[in-house]
């Protein structure tokens, strides 16, 4: 099975693949790279524990201060025992745990104080009823595994969100901040899974998001049939490259500064497994 996420490293880099799946190089991790593991797995724990907080803990007398005291001290809890999960990884890496804790958490704190708004205005109109969670956060599923085996793809969708008309859309939580427009591998990979679910749900999935989680930010795009026909090019290029195992071009970009095989490319020979 090919992943989804083999598609958009092709797609920014194919020397990746060969190094990754070829050569059977494990990729070094950056200090980057694990940050973002972290940051990803912290929002993927909060944003499926919120449900329960708002359906358990919450009261209908409550004021947003006291909202927002019970959903970030939750939030903060997760984000303490995720990183410290990490430390030691963190260290050999030179990251401060303890400052990454620190401004991990104020991160959060604007948006755990915007949905305690959200919240405290829904109650003051409704009360606090079976509706409150479906009706101000989509309902959703987390690390949605799919496969096709028709296609010989698999990935884990971030999140999957339903509205009540059975729409449903693929959500890829995203770490920084939006600049620049989509990038290219961010769509292909909502369109992938958009096509994943497709074969899976028999429905048609038009609509993606990207989810810009740190700063609280959400961008729609429309998935259209050529986004998934580049997605089964893509793939057809991808089980070309493992079958004939022929090294592609490597290129130097603005990108290999960031990668984890920047040593490997361009200092050192590249060994076989
Ligand atoms: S260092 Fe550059 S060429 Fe090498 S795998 Fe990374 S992105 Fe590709």
């Amino acid at each position: 099975m090919i992943y989804v996420t083999d598609l958009t490293e092709y797609l920014i880099c194919p020397y990746k693949i060969y190094l990754k799946k070829i050569k059977c190089l494990p990729m070094p991790q950056t200090p980057e790279m694990l940050t973002g593991t972290l940051i990803h797995k912290i929002y993927e724990e909060v944003l499926s524990r919120e449900r329960i907080i708002i359906e358990q803990r919450i009261q209908e007398d409550m004021e947003i201060d006291e909202i927002f005291k019970i959903l970030y001290a939750d939030s903060k809890r997760v984000i303490k025992n995720v990183v410290i999960r990490y430390r030691e990884k963190l260290k050999d890496l030179e990251v401060n745990y303890l400052d990454l804790i620190k401004e991990l958490q104020e991160e959060l704190k604007e948006d755990e104080l915007l949905k305690s708004i959200q919240i405290k205005k829904y109650i003051s109109i409704y009360g606090k009823n079976e509706n409150l969670y479906n009706n101000l956060f989509l309902m959703k599923d987390m690390e949605y595994q799919i496969s096709s085996n028709e296609l010989g793809l698999t990935g884990k969708i971030d999140k999957i969100e339903y509205d009540q008309d059975g729409n449903l859309y693929p959500v890829e939580l995203k770490t920084g901040i939006f600049t620049n427009g989509i990038k290219k591998h961010e769509k292909l990979q909502v369109a992938a899974y958009a096509l994943l679910l497709e074969k899976e749900k028999g429905i048609k999935v038009p609509l993606g998001f990207l989810e810009y989680y740190q700063v609280n930010q959400r961008l729609p795009f429309l998935i259209k049939e050529e986004d998934k026909i580049e997605v089964l090019e893509i793939l057809e290029k991808v089980k070309e490259l493992l079958n004939t195992e022929k090294e592609p071009i490597k290129e130097r970009k603005n990108i290999c500064q960031r990668c984890g095989y920047n040593n490997i490319c361009w200092d050192s020979k590249s060994k076989s497994c």
